[in-house]
C-alpha cells in the first residue's frame, strides 16, 4: 500500500491510495476530507467501477462535502469525508480491504470510515484488522435505518408544524405517500400508521410492497407516484426524483423523505418555494443514520441515538423559521446553519 496526498482546491486534504492487491494488480482508492474543523471526518467507503480516476475524484469530492454539511447540520462534533475504491464489485476480496485498512490507518483518525454502496459490515471487519478508525461493525448498534426512519418521522412533524393547514398533533386524516418501502420506508410507514395517518406506498419490489399492503399501506403504481394525491411526499428510494419533469406533477404540500440528493438541481428548491411546497432538506432530515453511527463510535446506546434523532424535529423547524424570516429556501437556511457551525469551529 502506498498513499499520496493530492492537491484539490477547497478541500482540507485528499489522498490517493494505491492498494496492492497482488504483485500484478493495483486498485486505486481516493479519500477526500472536506473539513475537520468540527471533528474527524466520518463517511463511508463506496466501491464503484468508475470509468476514470477523474470520475472517482468528482464523486468522492461531492460526497465528502455532503457529509460535512450533514454532520454540521446535525449538531455533531464531526467533519465530513468520504472514500471511494475503484473496483468492480464482483472482484472485491479480502486483500483489497486489507490494503484499504492500511490506507485508512495512515490518516491517524482524521478520517473514520464505514460501509457504503457495495461495501458491507464484513468488509469493514477486514478493515478493522488494520485500523481503529472504522465504524459499523457487527458488535455495534446494528442497522442505522430505523434511526433514520425516526429522524424522517420527526422531520415530517416539523414540516406539518410549519405548514398552516396541518395539525402536527393529530395525524388522523393526513395522507403520506412513501416512495420506496425498503429499510427506512417500512419503519416510517409503520410509525405513521400507528399515529392514524393514511399511508400510500410504491415500490418496484412487489414483495416489499405486498408486505406493507398487509399492514395497511395503500399501493400506488410506480409511474403514478408523482401525480398521486397526498399531503406529504416522502422519497425513500432514489435521488433526483424532484426534477423538471416531476415538479409540476406533484400534489403534495410537503416533501420530506430519507433519500439522498432528492433535488436534481439546487434550483428546484427555489421552484418548490415558489409553489408553496415545503421541502425538508434531505441532508438534515435523513441524518438519523449518521447520528446512529456517531453514537456507536461513542459507545452509546440505541436509546441515546433515538433521542438524538428526535432532535431533528426542532432543528428543522428552526431552519424553516429562519427561511421564512429571510425569504430564502429551507435548503439555503440549512446550508447557512451548517456553514456557520464549521466557521465558528475553525
Ligand atoms: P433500501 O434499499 O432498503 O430501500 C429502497 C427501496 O426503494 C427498495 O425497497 C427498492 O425496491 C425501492 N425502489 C427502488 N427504486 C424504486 C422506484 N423507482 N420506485 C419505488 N421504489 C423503488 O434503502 P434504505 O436504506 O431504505 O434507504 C432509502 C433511501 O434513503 C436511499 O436513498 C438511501 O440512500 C437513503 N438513506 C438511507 C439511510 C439509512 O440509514 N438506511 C440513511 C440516510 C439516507
Amino acid at each position: 500500500m502506498r498513499i499520496e496526498k493530492i492537491d484539490v482546491e477547497d478541500y482540507e486534504a485528499v489522498y490517493k491510495a494505491h492498494l496492492e492487491v497482488s504483485p500484478e494488480k493495483e486498485n486505486i482508492a481516493i479519500i477526500a476530507i472536506y473539513d475537520t474543523s468540527l471533528g474527524p471526518a466520518l463517511g463511508g467507503t463506496r466501491l464503484w467501477n468508475y470509468d476514470t480516476e477523474e470520475d472517482a475524484l468528482e464523486d468522492v469530492k461531492r460526497l465528502a462535502k455532503g457529509m460535512a454539511y450533514k454532520a454540521a447540520a446535525a449538531d455533531l462534533p464531526l467533519g465530513g469525508g468520504k472514500a471511494v475504491i475503484m473496483a468492480d464489485p464482483e472482484e472485491k476480496g479480502e486483500e483489497l480491504f486489507d490494503e484499504y485498512g492500511k490506507a485508512v490507518d495512515e490518516l491517524d483518525g482524521k478520517y473514520i470510515t464505514a460501509e457504503d454502496v457495495n461495501t458491507v459490515t464484513k468488509d469493514m471487519a477486514i478493515v478493522s484488522r488494520h485500523t481503529d478508525h472504522v465504524v459499523g461493525l457487527e458488535e455495534g448498534l446494528g442497522d442505522p435505518s430505523p434511526i433514520t426512519a425516526k429522524g424522517v418521522y420527526h422531520g415530517i412533524i416539523a414540516s406539518l408544524k410549519e405548514h398552516e393547514d396541518y395539525d402536527a398533533d393529530n395525524l388522523e386524516g393526513l395522507t403520506v405517500l412513501i416512495q420506496g418501502l425498503g429499510k427506512v420506508g417500512q419503519t416510517l410507514a409503520e410509525m405513521l400508521l400507528e399515529d392514524g395517518a393514511n399511508v400510500k406506498g410504491s415500490d418496484v419490489d412487489e414483495e416489499a410492497l405486498e408486505m406493507m399492503v398487509e399492514k395497511g399501506v395503500e399501493p400506488v403504481d410506480i409511474e403514478d407516484v408523482y401525480s398521486e394525491e397526498c399531503d406529504v411526499f416522502a422519497p425513500c428510494a432514489l435521488g433526483g426524483v424532484i426534477n423538471d419533469e416531476t415538479i409540476d406533477e406533484l400534489k403534495a404540500d410537503i416533501i420530506a423523505g430519507a433519500a439522498n440528493n432528492q433535488l436534481e438541481r439546487r434550483e428546484h428548491a427555489e421552484e418548490l418555494k415558489e409553489k408553496g411546497i415545503i421541502y425538508a432538506p434531505d441532508y438534515v432530515i435523513n441524518a438519523g443514520g449518521l447520528l446512529a453511527v456517531y453514537n456507536e463510535l461513542q459507545g452509546n446506546t440505541l436509546e441515546k441515538a433515538k433521542k438524538d434523532a428526535e432532535k431533528i424535529e426542532n432543528r428543522l423547524f428552526q431552519m424553516f423559521e429562519e427561511a421564512k424570516e429571510k425569504d430564502i429556501t429551507p435548503l439555503k437556511a440549512a446550508d447557512i446553519y451548517a456553514e456557520r457551525r464549521m466557521e465558528e469551529a475553525e
